[in-house]
């Protein structure tokens, strides 16, 4: 079952939050993007978000694949649990090819991949023609705002 998956982390070490996600599907990975980094909005005394994406070819079922996705944030949560505050570590499952469900416990596509630079952006650098509900990543993007995401 091939698949998207995006992480983004901005509290504690985030690039190691994000390696770990890396590490976990690395023996199942067909492609992972750059880091991007998302200027926060709203309460902007806070570190940038980092966020980077995997193409991924599991043996797996959709929610086993959560199931994983879960137990890396629960893992980073762990490690920041004295110190930080409760967002660690997110990873979405942000597409799988040829399924779709609307389960608030997994909906896929996830319901805002299409309106985030953060997730379009790094999905189109490691597959040019993908589609998400039936548009190409790029004409998606070409709709959004820059929305303070930049490669790193
Ligand atoms: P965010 O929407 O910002 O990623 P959370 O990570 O806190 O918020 O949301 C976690 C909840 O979202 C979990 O209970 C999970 O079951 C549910 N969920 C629904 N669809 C998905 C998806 N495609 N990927 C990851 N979690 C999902
Ligand atoms: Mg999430």
């Amino acid at each position: 079952m091939r698949a998207v998956l995006s992480a983004g982390s901005n509290m504690g070490d985030a690039r190691a939050h994000l390696r770990s996600v890396v590490d976990e599907f690395a023996g199942e990975t067909v492609a992972v993007s750059s880091v991007y980094a998302t200027a926060p909005w709203g309460k902007t005394d806070q570190p940038d978000f980092l966020n980077q994406s995997l193409l991924v070819d599991v043996d797996a079922s959709p929610h086993e694949l959560l199931a994983r996705c879960q137990r890396l944030e629960q893992a980073a949560h762990r490690v920041r649990e004295e110190r930080w505050g409760p967002r660690t570590l997110d990873v979405d499952v942000v597409w799988i090819d040829g399924y779709t469900s609307d389960d608030p416990e997994l909906t896929v596509p996830h319901p805002r991949a299409h309106l985030r630079r953060f997730v379009l952006e790094p999905w189109l650098e490691m597959d040019p023609g993908a589609e998400l509900r039936g548009a190409s990543i790029r004409n998606l993007l070409a709709d959004l705002d820059g929305q303070g995401v930049r490669k790193l």
